[in-house]
């Protein structure tokens, strides 16, 4: 059994915690959270020990009456691996701590790219991890750009992408880091970093991003403009290589999704934990090629879609896996699925 610490317990910790738990070949040994609040009691009740996460927040728990095993190094000190989903930037201020003992890490796309030694998305670069001490998965946007740009460069080559991307303005827990009834230019500045990030995963393919926040918080939107080097390729094709490509399922409205509210209700029915969309969503019926270039619309689950990718990555760091037997192992135990559309 590979162990696992999972450091912070919030949107993504919590999520990881229970995949990895869920894997034949994984086990969490415990996880890191900051203050005794309702999230840190969750993590007791599931059977999870908890850690703090430094001595200010030892007190916090001791005052609390929350029982503790320890702090973040007498977790890191035991586990084969850590999985880092602390607050973007705090993981890279936890990384001396990692390296003093010697430990393989994941962070997350919250943290600057140069944190660890690769950004990783399972289906683009899941071989290049071995013999690397770190990956960092990137963000859930860059996530859902990689999957799908990968598949289209692979099979049709990609001369350029323009993505606009229509984000989530907060998580459903944090409803204090809305916005109220405006759009968000966020970045006002063009290209938005988006571009840049996925380039951190597929150096080659020419992409350009602007992105706006909406005051929802579920799902992001990404419209993309794609011209492809292979001039002859087909509608068809596309939905057909999209089709063929795993963590996608391709929707329609002709089945009711209209919006990102259907594919929310939908992923309510799924019957997994939290409501989580693992996959990236694409409309079927958007997809259209004029002039040569296709366009789409596609949306993302911004608190589920990375987390098969940090299953995936606790694999790659440690090795003895291909890529396909661990993208296989992590869509059985979490149920991800193909949607006829
Ligand atoms: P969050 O705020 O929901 O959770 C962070 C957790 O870290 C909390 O449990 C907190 O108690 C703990 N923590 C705080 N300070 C800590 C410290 N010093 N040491 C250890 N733990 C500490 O954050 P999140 O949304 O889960 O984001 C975590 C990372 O995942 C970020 O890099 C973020 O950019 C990335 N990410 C977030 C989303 C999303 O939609 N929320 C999607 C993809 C990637």
């Amino acid at each position: 059994m590979i162990t696992v610490g999972v450091v912070g317990y919030g949107v993504i910790g919590r999520r990881v915690a229970d995949a990895v738990s869920a894997q034949p070949d994984m086990q969490v040994i415990g996880v890191v959270k900051k203050k005794p609040d309702y999230k840190a009691k969750l993590a007791i009740s599931k059977g999870f020990s908890v850690y703090a996460a430094d001595g200010e927040s030892r007190k916090m728990f001791e005052d609390a009456g929350l029982q503790i095993s320890g702090e973040i190094k007498d977790l890191v000190s035991e586990v084969d691996i850590v999985v880092d989903a602390s607050p973007g930037k705090v993981g890279a201020s936890n990384r001396d701590v990692y390296r003093s003992l010697g430990k393989k890490v994941i962070y997350q796309g919250g943290e600057p790219a140069d944190v660890a030694d690769l950004s990783f998305v399972a289906q683009c670069n899941f071989e290049k991890a071995e013999g690397k001490s770190s990956v960092r998965v990137v963000s859930c946007n860059t996530t859902g750009l990689c999957r799908l740009l990968n598949a289209l460069d692979t099979n049709f080559g990609i001369d350029k992408a323009r993505v606009v991307i229509i984000r989530r303005a907060t998580d459903p827990d944090e409803p204090g880091k809305g916005i109220i009834d405006a759009v968000s230019l966020d970045p006002v500045h063009i290209p938005s970093h988006h571009g840049l990030d996925v380039n951190t995963v597929l150096p080659h393919v020419k992409i350009i991003t602007t992105a706006v926040k909406i005051p929802t918080t579920h799902m992001h939107v990404h419209t993309l403009m794609i011209s492809l080097k292979d001039s002859t390729a087909t509608k068809d094709q596309v939905i057909d290589v999209l089709n063929g490509t795993t963590r996608i399922l391709l929707i329609s409205s002709k089945d009711g999704f209209k919006s990102t509210g259907q594919v929310f209700d939908y992923a309510r029915e799924l019957g997994r934990w939290r409501s989580d969309m693992y996959e990236l969503v694409v409309w079927k019926d958007s997809i259209n090629i004029i002039d040569g270039e296709i366009y789409l619309y596609m949306g993302v689950g911004q608190e589920a879609i990375v987390i098969p990718e940090v299953v995936d990555a606790i694999r790659a760091l440690i090795g003895g896996y291909t890529r396909d037997e661990s993208i296989s192992m992590t869509n059985k135990t979490l149920n991800i699925l193909k949607y006829k559309a």
